[in-house]
């Protein structure tokens, strides 16, 4: 059998999606607009060019299903590493004493260069900005994950990345300053002296250690201070979402091949970006109700946007330098435990994964940190790989939607997003077997 051998589902590279799938058209509501936030009208795709390269822009208000990816960007995914194998948990399932007909599924996007899924759209956005003309990006990190792949992406691009890397994170995690910087970004801790915001805040030496809302508000003024330069985001919006659904393309087709549906799909979520990527392509056939399968988006205790938050309008950032967008919210001003799963702490949630919510499309569970990197320590302890502290809020769930189908006697096919590795998080690990 082509590809399933010994629980490896491994696809060609001419296998690899033509198209990104784009969920709006087939929304049962209209999503509602993002608004500015002094005028209340709608934002226009004009006022975002300053920011964004004009394709992504396209891309964000696009009514299109599908979104044809040039060929020369295709072939960056290919080079690293895309299509991405789909592995069968055996080893978890027998440590976790599953009967036959229980099966648990991961996608790898550990697997790429820098250990997540964030390339997919950091390589797409950089790509459209390199042929716009623009020369350099800028872009925000807090613990360094989509800073390393927007660094990855330059370089491919032959991009200038500068990145504005939350100070606290900065002092506290030199590996990923160290993998920047060998990709050939700048880095600078945020407060920087490299933008009037930054230099204001040093001088009256105040928020010293940053936040992830002040560095935003300094890569958002490089980008539009400089027309070289354009601004690179990591999640939440719908171009961003758009290009992860690579991920849930090449699911489909490797389901296909072992000849089997998942029951269950599972994905962590922060802004939303992975979640989406792994489940909306095979939404579509939920939304139009020719299939139907229970969804699950994972998400931190201590930050329950989807299970305890509101759904209204709120600003996208901390510093209230974005639009206002609909979406389930703790508020803009929300101050989250420093929890692990760094990637987790934001504050909102996509606007199209908050309607599928509202609507009732996908449920939502939320976990204690010390229950996820339990189920974290029981997966590199039989499967042999690391999670990421985010991912391992997909596999808490994954682990406990097959317990619960074993209690009941039932048969469940189950597949998450293995979003990205823990190989830079092991003093994470140390700590939480000390706590
Ligand atoms: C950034 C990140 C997340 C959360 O971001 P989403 O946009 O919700 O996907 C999850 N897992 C890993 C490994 C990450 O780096």
């Amino acid at each position: 059998m082509k590809g399933g051998v010994f629980g490896v589902i491994q696809l060609n590279a001419d296998d690899f999606p033509k198209h990104y799938y784009n969920i709006l058209p087939d929304l049962p509501e209209q999503l509602p607009f993002p608004l500015n936030p002094e005028t209340m009208e709608p934002v226009k795709p004009k006022d975002l060019e300053p920011l964004f390269p004009k394709e992504c822009i396209k891309q964000e208000f696009s009514s299109d299903s599908l979104i044809r990816i040039p060929e020369e960007l295709r072939e960056q995914y290919i080079f690293l590493g895309r299509p991405r194998p789909l592995y069968r948990a055996l080893r978890l399932e027998k440590k976790l004493g599953l009967p036959k007909g229980i099966e648990i599924y991961y996608k790898r996007e550990d697997l790429s260069p820098v250990g997540s899924h964030k390339p997919n759209t950091a390589l797409a956005q950089a790509y459209y900005g390199k042929k716009q003309g623009f020369e350099n990006v800028a872009t925000e990190t807090g613990a360094g994950q989509w800073g390393s792949a927007v660094s990855l992406a330059a370089m491919f691009n032959e991009l200038k990345a500068e990145v504005f890397m939350v100070r606290s994170s900065f002092q506290q995690k030199p590996y990923r300053e160290i993998l920047m910087n060998l990709f050939g970004a700048k880095v600078f801790a945020s407060p920087s002296e490299h933008t009037s915001i930054g230099k204001k805040l040093l001088q009256e030496k105040k928020n010293f250690n940053g936040s992830l809302g002040i560095a935003i508000s300094e890569a958002i003024e490089k980008a539009v201070s400089d027309e070289k330069t354009f601004y690179s985001i990591g999640s939440v919006l719908n171009h961003v979402l758009m290009h992860q659904t690579i991920i849930g393309l090449e699911t489909i087709k490797q389901f296909e091949l072992i000849d089997k549906k998942p029951d269950v799909l599972i994905g962590c979520v922060g802004g939303g970006s992975n979640f989406s990527g792994m489940v909306y392509p095979f939404m579509e056939k939920k939304l139009k109700g020719k299939e139907d399968f229970e969804v699950i988006a994972v998400e931190p205790k201590a930050v329950p946007t989807l299970t305890k938050g509101e759904y209204r309008y709120d600003f996208a950032d901390t510093g209230k330098m974005t639009p206002l967008i609909k979406m389930y919210t703790m508020g803009y001003d929300f101050i989250p435990e420093p929890i692990h799963a760094g990637g987790l702490r934001y504050h909102g949630d996509s606007p199209s994964l908050s309607l599928l919510k509202k609507l009732g499309f996908l449920d939502a569970v939320a976990y204690l940190q010390e229950e996820t990197f339990e189920a974290a320590r029981i997966f590199a302890n039989s499967e042999g790989i690391i999670p990421a502290p985010e991912t391992a809020h997909a596999i808490k769930a994954a682990v406990d939607s097959a317990l619960k189908a074993k209690k009941n006697n039932e048969q469940k096919t189950i597949v998450f997003n293995f979003s990205g590795h823990g190989l830079l998080d092991l003093a994470a690990y140390k700590q939480m077997q000390r706590a």
